[in-house]
């Protein structure tokens, strides 16, 4: 394997001053796994350069995650340890902040039971939502970033043996995060400011509905009331910029739940636990998927639409151009954290409260009357590529055009 030295001290740069922006005596969290620790350790250098107060870095283990799924009673997914709930609340409270380095095996759990999996995470989802709420309110300031992990790279690289496609999954890796240019965080700062202007312009206008248009693509999205473009950092109550995502190319904001119609196919697979989902669409009418289909995994994405009310229903519509630093690598990441962000896609399941105007500071039926969709499950998926335009349309019922061929037109 090459010594990467250089740029995974860029990335630590990166994730530690642009992702988190920690400032000092803050604490800061790091989750990851083996593959996660030489990042980790770069990290652990800026983060205390940086002012750190603390550092703790959790270890997580896939053959271990798989060992409990393989031998655990059914009881141990109905209950999810308190103590590690209140541990997360306890440090958020105490100004910690967290970094997730994902090394995701996208085929780990690819025997294992989907409504064993599917209640594991309802029960662990509803356990963290406390812990979660200081996330989705900004109190907790926080970033993913991802590094290889040999299975990860193994599924995008098949042809190559593990070593030489762990070293093509970085190069790709560091492309798409801007790790490879000169000054990451410099590009970067350039970067939000496009996004910002973008979002700026979308909040400005406050479309009525947005309308796409592709090969098996004619879907009519009216937005939600007091909608709430996002993109680039968000602000966190501390009055910190931070990106919670790196890479992210999107701005998005929230649809009306019931006022979707038309046909929608999906441009890139989906994996979703472990499972690959393909050549699907599906037909909505009055916000709801009434029909579906997918070449493969259609079972995968019947079960996720079952979770509950709002599964089959839109809680996100972001814009990401064609050409961009992800699409222009050239491959599928197999993994959404980078995928999303190569492409405009929708999700299914819940809004977020950001994506509304003060929608931190409303209860879930006053965003639910606005049209912002509730769910256990936000599912994302892609619909966007080169032929893709996108029109928007005023309430006085005048009409400017977003998207022409994949791309931004302004
Ligand atoms: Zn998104
Ligand atoms: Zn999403």
């Amino acid at each position: 394997m090459k010594n990467y030295h250089n740029e995974l001290e860029k990335y630590a740069d990166l994730a530690v001053n642009v992702g988190i922006n920690l400032k000092p005596n803050e604490g800061l969290i790091i989750g990851g796994n083996v593959s996660g620790l030489p990042l980790a350790r770069e990290i652990m250098k800026k983060a205390y350069a940086a002012g750190a107060k603390h550092v703790e870095f959790m270890l997580g283990d896939d053959e271990m995650a798989l060992a409990r799924y393989e031998n655990a009673k059914d009881y141990v997914f109905e209950n999810y340890p308190e103590w590690k709930v209140n541990m997360l609340v306890a440090m958020y409270e105490d100004n910690y902040h967290h970094l997730f380095i994902s090394a995701p095996n996208p085929e780990l759990l690819k025997d294992i039971p989907g409504d064993t999996v599917a209640k594991d995470q309802k029960t662990a989802s509803m356990a963290m939502a406390p812990a979660m709420k200081y996330r989705m309110t900004g109190r907790t300031k926080w970033s993913i970033v991802a590094v290889p992990s040999p299975d990860w790279a193994l599924s995008v690289y098949p042809e190559l043996d593990v070593e030489a496609a762990i070293d093509a999954l970085w190069q790709k890796i560091f492309d798409a995060t801007r790790v490879s240019e000169n000054d990451p965080v410099e590009a970067w700062k350039i970067h939000d400011m496009n996004l910002k202007k973008y979002k700026n312009y979308l909040n400005e206008k406050q479309f009525d509905k947005i309308v796409l248009k592709a090969p098996g693509t004619d879907l009519e999205i009216f937005l939600a009331d007091e909608h709430y473009w996002m993109g680039g950092s968000k602000e966190s109550l501390g009055g910190d910029d931070f990106v919670a995502n790196i890479p992210t190319e999107e701005v998005f904001t929230t649809p009306h739940r019931l006022k979707v119609n038309g046909t929608l196919k999906a441009t890139k697979p989906l994996s979703l636990n472990g499972k690959l989902v393909d050549d699907f669409g599906f037909t909505f009418k009055d916000g709801k998927v009434v029909d579906f289909y997918a070449g493969k995994g259609k079972e995968v994405l019947e079960r996720l639409m079952d979770n509950d009310d709002g599964a089959k229903y839109l809680g996100e519509i972001a814009l990401v151009q064609d050409d961009s630093p992800i699409s222009n690598t050239g491959i599928l990441f197999n993994n959404t954290l980078f995928d999303e962000n190569a492409s405009v896609h929708l999700a299914l399941g819940r809004a977020y409260a950001y994506a509304m105007q003060n929608g931190s500071d409303l209860t879930q039926e006053e965003l639910e009357a606005k049209g912002a969709n509730f769910s256990l499950i936000h599912v994302d998926f892609m619909v966007g590529g080169p032929e893709m335009e996108i029109t928007a349309f005023e309430k006085d019922g005048s009409m400017v055009k977003l998207f022409e061929k994949g791309n931004w037109v302004f």
